[in-house]
């Protein structure tokens, strides 16, 4: 395996990662794998074990015979598990930092706080369950009707390869807490935070088939789990187009889908705002993780009076993020995922330049020769049908928009065909609801930054995504509701 030129290799890096099936490290079945690669040197590092139908089958087969047990646990036994899978996580807060740095070039300050909210999660669905509770309907003196909740069964969980180790946890803990067992495929880009599953999951006394791992392309292994018939279940999170091909794949065994898809967010900027305040938060919200995060405030349309002033700072502001080495603390913006990514994101740099006017960025920054770095990018007086204000880039790039009047602002954040999140920033109350509820998207917040609280509801409308996943919206996902009818 090549090294790391630049000395960003963390130690003991797997020369192989291998499925996780029944409680056994396992390369696939036909012995096929795929290279995996580092977004600062672009050279292989190790290699993926590639996992096809047989992997899926050996993996759904683990966990259909573990699912009697695991899903007979009382909730409290399973969320005292779910608290030891917690603990194992924070005990590992800097290894997984590291590996996550490593593979998928987010900013080590950047991963270290996706792993506390990965911990965050266990606790979190383990406390959900406890306190969960079972309706009952009472008819008069006559009947009374209750509900009784049971795990679906065997959960198909699919994930992408931004934050991938935080992702994969906010789908493992409540399919956990909620009693199913599970298969997990990871995002081919990065599956290397994945292979500390095995060892937390172990340590937490996590029975074996109770979680399964199968690695691969999407095409193949995450198409194999999705065609599965005894998976009554996929939660995806990736993009639309990926997850529109998901649901008319799921229709043949009319499966249970939640859909975490793509989104292009607008940030709504009116002259009244706080101007400091919304400039620190539109500069978080699209350039940390290195743009690749589904809610990033992609689109900022600012109110005309300051539409100049916002511009300027928010350009300096841009030109003044560090890029860098993942690995350095110091660094604001590492290098993005995986070279076809940057090939497209840099594209669209290039389309941009032809639609609107650069005015911070748009190139990869001069200390940086080699690696998928780029200048946080700014572009200003960006059309509606331009797109760069229409289509998902994925890294730090921002539109940036004007507008004259609240009808102009609603109309112009909602002409696209997302509807993730939204940010509104005014220090008119009333507008502030009125445009957070004309707005069309899942998410909208207020005068704040995109900071999550695990009770409510997570999702999107329009073609970011079907139902809600957080807080009980999760174990409504992975439960079937019985209804139970007695006379009285
Ligand atoms: P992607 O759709 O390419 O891949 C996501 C996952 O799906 C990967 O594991 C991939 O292997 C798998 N996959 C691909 N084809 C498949 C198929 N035919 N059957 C089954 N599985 C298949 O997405 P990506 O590029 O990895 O992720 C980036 C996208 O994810 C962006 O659009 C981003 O907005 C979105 N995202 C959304 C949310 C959200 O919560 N809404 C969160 C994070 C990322």
């Amino acid at each position: 395996m090549t090294t790391n030129p630049t000395g960003q290799r963390p130690a003991d890096l797997p020369e192989r990662i291998r499925h996780w099936i029944g409680g056994e490290l396992l390369d696939s079945a036909d012995g096929r794998t795929f290279p995996v690669c580092d977004p600062v040197s672009n050279a292989p590092y190790a290699t993926a074990a590639a996992g096809a139908r047989d992997d899926v089958d050996r993996a759904v087969t683990a966990a259909r015979a573990a699912f009697p047990a695991w899903s007979k646990l009382g909730n409290r036994e399973r969320a005292r598990v779910l608290y030891r899978i917690a603990d194992a996580v924070e005990a590992r807060e800097e290894r997984l930092a590291a590996l996550e740095t490593f593979d998928s070039g987010l900013p080590i300050t950047q991963a270290r706080g996706q792993a506390r909210r990965a911990a965050e999660n266990f606790r979190y669905f383990g406390d959900v369950v406890v306190a969960l509770g079972e309706e009952a309907f009472r008819a008069g003196d006559q009947q009374i009707n209750y509900v009784v909740r049971s795990p679906v069964g065997v959960a198909g969980l699919i994930t992408p390869w931004n934050t991938p180790f935080m992702l994969e946890s906010w789908k493992l803990a409540p399919a956990l807490a909620s009693g199913c067992t599970l298969v997990l495929k990871p995002a081919e880009w990065t599956p290397l935070s994945a292979s500390l599953w095995p060892e937390i999951l172990d340590e937490a006394g996590v029975p074996a088939g109770v979680v399964n791992i199968v690695h691969g392309i999407g095409e193949e292994a995450g198409q194999a789990l999705v065609d599965h018939p005894e998976v009554p279940l996929i939660s995806f999170t990736g993009s639309t187009d990926t997850g529109r091909h998901i649901v008319r794949s799921s229709a043949t065994h009319l499966k249970t889908t939640s859909m975490e898809l793509g989104g292009k967010s607008p940030v709504v900027l009116f002259a009244d705002a706080d101007l400091d305040a919304a400039l620190d938060s539109v500069v978080f919200g699209v350039f940390s993780l290195n743009g690749e995060r589904c809610t990033a405030g992609s689109r900022v349309l600012v109110e005309r009076p300051v539409y100049e002033e916002f511009t300027r700072r928010l350009a300096e502001r841009a030109e003044r993020v560090k890029v860098g080495l993942p690995a350095d603390p110091a660094t604001e913006v590492g290098a993005l995922v995986h070279a076809e990514h940057y090939a497209r994101v840099l594209e669209y740099v290039e389309i941009g330049q032809q639609e609107a006017k650069l005015v911070a960025g748009g190139a990869r920054p001069a200390h940086l020769p080699e690696g998928n770095y780029l200048q946080p990018t700014v572009f200003a007086d960006v059309a509606r049908d331009a797109r760069i204000f229409q289509e998902e880039i994925f890294g730090p790039v921002v539109a940036v928009a004007p507008f004259d009047d609240e009808a102009e602002a609603v109309e112009l954040a909602n002409a696209t065909e997302y509807g993730l999140a939204a940010y509104v920033w005014t220090s008119d109350l009333k507008r502030a609801h009125r445009v957070a509820h004309a707005v069309e998207s899942g998410m909208v917040w207020i005068n704040s930054h995109n900071v999550r609280d695990l009770r409510t509801p997570f999702g999107g409308v329009k073609s970011s995504g079907l139902g809600r996943e957080g807080g009980a919206h999760s174990i409504d996902f992975y439960t079937e509701s019985k209804i139970v009818h007695v006379m009285l």
